[in-house]
């Protein structure tokens, strides 16, 4: 028999995870990294006794391929891709591969903001519930790699944009589609509608017996459900009783027809604030429900959960001055919902590597809650020009600005402008790659710094 030749590309958590399931289901399996490889990786794939390249693409030992695993990083328009499209080779994400090998429940997330929030407490939840539970997508163990090594029951899969894009025969027992607003414009040609398609391909292949979690209040998500009509059944989520989950008074209330009774939570007792989370919770209260989990499990995890770092996690307290580490902040939306969660004025600290984004979505919540905004940034043109001179707060005051390149300047701006019982409120709208290596290297540099002070 002919071994098939499965290439990869991108030797990250999940390139490597599929090259090990690959080698294991018998493939001739090649990994391909643009870049450096890391050593824990480069271990794996040797210990494995797969070929490898770094620091390059070898076109021919790629051509030759029969099937490509594409890291989600890697663009839908980059030469190579174009080229094996050209010739027909089908290209697939690390997930689709994964899941042909598996009979796991598959229980997935997606949406602008909060993704890795919710995928956090559902996991955790079903943990919880003592079910035989993996977590994958954006955040731990790749899904291949736990397929290939440690097969679970449930998966809970944190899906990006990306991800989905490479996906076609999979199928998703349960989705959630949390909200829809503008990101990654870079990467869909800034059409809009080209993400939005990109989102709504976690129903595919979905039918009356799979579940489709989202979030009613969401003009796009209604609009495309009314246009698209999915097959699954659906369950929404938001501020309407019409709904399956919603919030009635001060409680959240949580009634998909699978469970015995509703369940009733009081707001104050969830331990993820703000309105989004709030959302967040909903939706994966739904999909336990659906999993027939007792709704005492479910109240367990809602009012204990420690929450996710980087999002809007509390640093420390410096002379009466709340820090709040919100570097997981990368668009406008989830700024907006930081700045709707505070409660005190507030020094915002923003910039970054702007991916296309309008910052008039904030103005409304920056005139009523903030007195200074800090850039922090190595382009703040965009920033400068948008909230300059001539920008008011609600006071009459006008806006105070810092102008910064670099996190020092920008924590001790903020901290000298801070007034007792202010927050200053990491939450920059923007990803980091201009000053930091990712969004976590940002937020303990923050930390790190706010502890100094
Ligand atoms: P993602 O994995 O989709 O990036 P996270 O859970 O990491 O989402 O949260 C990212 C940012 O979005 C955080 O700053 C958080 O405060 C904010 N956020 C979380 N949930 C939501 C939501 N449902 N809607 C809008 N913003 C949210």
């Amino acid at each position: 028999m002919i071994m098939k030749r499965l290439v990869i590309l991108g030797a990250g958590e999940s390139g490597c995870g599929a090259a090990v399931l690959g080698k294991a289901k018998g493939y001739d399996v090649f990994v391909s990294d643009m870049g450096g490889i890391k050593p824990a990786y480069m271990a794996l794939l040797e210990h494995n006794g797969i070929a490898f390249e770094q620091n390059g693409h070898t076109e021919s030992l790629i051509l030759s391929a029969d099937e490509v695993v594409k890291s989600p990083g890697i663009p839908d328009n980059a030469p190579l891709i174009l080229k094996l499209r050209g010739q027909g080779t089908p290209v697939i994400s690390e997930i689709e591969f994964a899941a042909r090998y598996t009979g796991a429940k598959m229980i997935c997330i997606t949406g602008s903001n909060g993704k890795t929030t919710t995928t956090s407490l559902v996991f955790d939840i079903l943990r919880r519930a003592g079910l035989d539970v993996g977590l994958a997508g954006n955040i731990g163990n790749s899904l291949a790699l736990q397929v290939a090594q440690q097969d679970h029951e449930y998966y809970v899969i944190e899906l990006s944009s990306f991800q989905l894009d490479n996906m076609y025969d999979f199928k998703a027992d349960i989705a959630i589609l949390l909200n829809i607003t503008p990101d990654h414009l870079d990467r869909y040609d800034y059409y809009f509608q080209n993400y939005v398609d990109a989102k709504f391909r976690i129903t595919r292949n979905q039918t009356g017996k799979d579940a489709f979690i989202y979030w009613a209040d969401d003009p796009v998500i209604d609009r495309e459900i009314a246009r698209l009509r999915p097959q699954a059944t659906l369950y929404p989520f938001g501020s309407s009783r019409n709904n399956i989950a919603y919030t009635d008074g001060n409680c959240l209330v949580v009634a998909a027809p699978q469970a015995a009774q509703p369940l009733r939570i009081p707001l104050e007792e969830l331990s993820l604030q703000g309105l989004h989370n709030r959302q967040n919770s909903m939706a994966a209260s739904i999909a336990a429900q659906i999993l027939h989990i007792k709704n005492e499990t479910i109240r367990e995890a809602l009012t204990s959960f420690p929450g996710v770092p980087h999002r809007l996690q509390y640093v420390a307290t410096v002379r009466d001055v709340r820090f709040i580490n919100d570097s997981k902040a990368t668009n406008v939306n989830s700024c907006w919902y930081a700045l709707e969660a505070m409660t005190t004025p507030t020094v915002l600290i923003l910039g970054g590597k702007d991916k296309g984004n309008d910052y008039s979505e904030i103005d409304a919540l920056v005139r009523r809650k903030c007195h200074t905004l800090v850039f922090m940034g190595l382009h703040n043109e965009k920033l400068r020009e948008h909230f300059g001179s001539g920008f008011t707060t609600d006071t009459g005051l006008p806006l105070n600005i810092i102008d910064t390149d670099n996190l020092q300047d920008a924590v001790r701006g903020a901290y000298s402008a801070a007034r007792p019982g202010d927050t200053v409120l990491l939450s920059p709208c923007c990803a980091s790659f201009d000053l930091f290596s990712s969004y976590e290297d940002r937020g303990e540099q923050f930390m790190n710094a706010v502890r100094a002070l």
